[in-house]
């Protein structure tokens, strides 16, 4: 089946149009007819090979949400009709140690991303949710709950689950003091995650506009990093904070707004390395920790509790034609919270 996209050719290339093929459903496959797909810093990192050298040509796009419109004959989950999600996997072997414990992003054999990687065959590259199908492997396509409104969706399968992840794994919970700092895709539903949990959120941002809509968002307060006033008295403060940074900066910056034993998650990936002092680590016992998306399983469970709490990204919708320019904005930290693609507009 050949299926309209939108792919970088190079690093260097801005997207454009162009067919791709997918594969016919094999009997564990799904086949998806996209409606949304958000656009992740990620897809930039890699469509400019921000992270070393990416696979060319690449199609980006791992928060897909989309109507199931075939399943293949061992296909359990889903039916025809459903509202499924896909995020940043598409395969695992499905049988190592961490797959077997719901890990699959761990894969010992190497996950098979969902753009800018291969297959398990390691020869059959994938091709992202920039395009109108995608055919998936069941065990990693999410069923999206009903209530959930598909474009809004659509970024939780990358922005919210590792929003969800770390904030599960450091155990938020009612009166836990939890900040996020960078108020961007991931910031945006880590706010909203967080304080859905309980927790008393503090949002940490470099931009002065972005205060009111924080609130919005459930944040109980918002500094200015750039501000020493509203730094200073947050020294201490943290038992939590998930750090979604997507540009150079220094983590010592944050770690000393954590209580001892406070926890730092970093979920953002600068390009540069980060250098750490350890006395920024010791005095305190501080933990600075990473967190990489999630597996399926708890894929599942984040979407539930979203479809419970009626939570769902901040979208402004795009035609496929904008992409470029939504990345431009994405970069100048301008986008009220997520870019969602009309999977509609990628016809030709
Ligand atoms: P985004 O929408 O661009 O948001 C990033 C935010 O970081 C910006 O809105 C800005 O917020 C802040 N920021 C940007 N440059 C900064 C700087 N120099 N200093 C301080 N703050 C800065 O990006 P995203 O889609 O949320 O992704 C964030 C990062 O997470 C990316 O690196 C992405 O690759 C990574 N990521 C990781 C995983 C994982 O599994 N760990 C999954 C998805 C994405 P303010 O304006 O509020 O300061
Ligand atoms: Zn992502
Ligand atoms: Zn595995």
């Amino acid at each position: 089946m050949q299926t309209a996209a939108y792919a970088a050719a190079t690093s260097r290339a801005p997207l454009a149009p162009m067919m791709i093929d997918r594969r016919d459903p094999g009997p564990d496959d799904v086949v998806i007819d996209i409606l949304f797909s958000g656009i992740c810093h990620s897809d930039i990192h890699q469509a400019r090979s921000e992270w070393g050298p990416a696979l060319f040509p690449l199609v980006p796009g791992h928060e897909i949400v989309g109507r199931v419109s075939k399943v293949g004959a061992n296909v359990k989950k889903l039916v025809v009709g459903d509202l499924a999600g896909v995020g940043c996997m598409v395969d695992s072997c499905r049988t190592c140690e961490p797959c077997a414990e719901d890990h699959e992003q761990f894969c010992e054999a190497g996950t098979a991303w969902t753009y800018n990687g291969t297959e398990m065959d390691r020869k059959t590259p994938t091709f992202g949710g920039y395009a109108q199908h995608i055919v998936v492997r069941e065990r990693f396509v999410a069923k999206v709950p009903a209530g959930l409104d598909p474009a809004s969706a659509a970024p939780l399968m990358c922005a919210g689950i590792t929003t969800y992840s770390p904030l599960v794994q450091w155990g938020c919970k009612a009166g836990t003091r939890v900040g996020v700092v960078g108020l961007g895709g991931l910031g945006h539903m880590g706010v909203k995650i967080a304080a859905a949990m309980g927790a008393e959120v503090t949002m940490l941002s470099t931009s002065a506009g972005k205060a009111a809509d924080a609130q919005r968002l459930g944040a109980a307060h918002f500094a200015l990093t750039s501000d020493r006033a509203q730094m200073k008295p947050l020294a201490r403060h943290f038992d939590l904070i998930i750090n979604t940074v997507s540009a150079q900066h220094d983590y010592a910056d944050y770690l000393r707004l954590l209580r001892p034993y406070g926890v730092m998650a970093v979920v953002g990936v600068p390009p540069e390395k980060v250098p750490v002092s350890a006395n920024a680590l010791i005095n305190g016992n501080k933990r600075l920790a990473g967190s990489s998306i999630g597996g399926m399983a708890e894929t599942q469970q984040m979407l539930e509790f979203c479809a419970t709490h009626e939570l769902g990204a901040d979208v402004e919708i795009i035609a496929a034609k904008q992409i470029n320019e939504a990345y431009e904005r994405t970069i100048k930290g301008d986008v009220r919270y997520r870019f969602s693609i009309d999977a509609s507009t990628f016809a030709q």
